[in-house]
């Protein structure tokens, strides 16, 4: 059956890592796959998780089957954390998912059920699963402008001219904070002009978040979503908690859709999961909704995560710092004003060729950079070698 298949283009990321783990230089630098590290270069289970952990070893007494959609106190936990009190809860349709890809993958694969004749918007550039995911799954495509190279910023009014041209049922995905892989994110003028448009063309927003509390904290990243299910009929919500729980691999994540039909929209949610893989994986959601479900772990793990963004906007300052003083400009002074893991650096394929071979320092093929993987210690040596060869 595969003699004669050609197998797909391995991810990029995925081989990076690969190269970087047989790369046999002890000074080479991870900036490229996107996981947390403190300072020290580890990427550590939280204090909380492990907490939640040991309570779960300990109280645990069956691994049964939960439900199709998941334990509905990890939904309702999910649905706080994200939307607050934008939405009545009886207008929330939730099930959770393998990860936030899991999530993407089913909130794509429902619309096309629903709606084939759907166009989902795509920023330019989005985190390369997104279109991997719609093609795989044969939807149509457009992307809409986004990054303004030249200041780092948004590219605001492209954005909303591209997007006026989405019909009503179209999906615009947006992400909710923390841009996968430009760092730009839009702001609450921003969010509310969305709004509008989707208002105005019968659009319905689909926003991807993976990184809440990597920006600005909790309740300030998700203020962009909660804007938009506060405003509008119709709000699709893929999330993962990889990141702000630091559970990568145990694959937690969530489908909260908003929707004046919850009963339909959870049967098929529930109906989707079961197409694909029963029931969703239960460990590292238990973890998220005992931590969400005690006040002491939640405190834990909200002052461990304001550590985690601490670090990275340390990161960011330091680097645009040292860019600075190795430049001579201000050429890299975004990078201070960005949130999140990512950043763009403007790096053609070439270049980012040249720092890996010449400086061992690992970027994927866009230029795109995880300053989580800087460490105090490395900083001064990325800036030259940056200032260097982007000259
Ligand atoms: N969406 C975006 C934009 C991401 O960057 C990621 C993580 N790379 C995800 C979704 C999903 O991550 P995971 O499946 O590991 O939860």
């Amino acid at each position: 059956m595969f003699e004669t298949v050609t197998p797909p283009e391995p991810d990029k990321i995925i081989r990076l890592m690969g190269m970087f783990a047989a790369d046999p230089r002890p000074d080479k630098v991870d900036l490229g796959v996107g996981v947390y590290r403190s300072p020290d270069g580890r990427t550590p289970v939280m204090a909380a998780v492990k907490a939640a952990e040991r309570g779960i070893w300990e109280r645990q007494e069956t691994k049964g089957y939960v439900s199709l959609s998941g334990d509905p106190g990890y939904l309702d936990a999910m649905r706080r954390l994200i939307l607050g009190d934008a939405v009545p809860a009886a207008r929330v349709a939730a099930c959770g998912t393998p990860g936030g890809t899991g999530a993407v993958r089913q909130v794509l694969e429902t619309v096309r059920r629903l709606r084939p004749e759907a166009t989902v918007w795509i920023s330019d550039p989005t985190w390369p699963n997104h279109p991997a995911i719609i093609d795989h799954l044969g939807q149509a495509r457009r992307t809409y402008r986004y990054y303004d190279p030249e200041t780092g910023g948004l590219d605001r009014d492209g954005m909303l001219a591209d997007l006026a041209e989405a019909k009503a049922g179209d999906l615009i995905l947006l992400h909710g904070c923390c841009h996968n892989p430009t760092g730009a994110d839009l702001t609450r003028a921003d969010w509310q002009a969305v709004a509008d448009l989707c208002a105005r063309t019968g659009a319905i927003p689909f926003v991807d978040t993976a990184y809440q509390g990597f920006g600005d904290g909790i309740e300030a990243d998700a203020a962009g979503v909660r804007l938009l299910a506060a405003t509008l009929p119709e709000v699709l919500i893929a999330a993962s908690c990889s990141k702000n729980f630091g559970l990568y691999r145990e694959r937690v994540g969530a489908v909260l859709i908003m929707t004046d039909a919850k009963a339909a929209a959870d049967g098929v949610l529930a109906g989707m999961n079961r197409q694909n893989y029963a029931f969703p994986p239960d460990h590292g959601a238990r973890v998220v909704q005992d931590i969400l479900s005690d006040a002491g772990l939640e405190a834990q793990w909200r002052a461990e995560l304001d550590e985690m963004r601490t670090v990275m906007q340390g990161n960011r300052a330091a680097l645009a710092a040292a860019l600075r003083e190795a430049t001579g400009s201000d050429r890299f002074g975004y990078l201070g004003a960005h949130r999140g893991m990512f950043s763009l650096i403007g790096a053609r394929p070439e270049q980012v060729d040249i720092l890996r071979e010449t400086h061992g320092i690992y970027l994927v093929g866009d230029g795109r950079m995880n300053v989580a993987g800087l460490t105090p210690g490395v900083i001064p040596r990325v800036a030259r070698a940056l200032a260097e060869v982007l000259a």
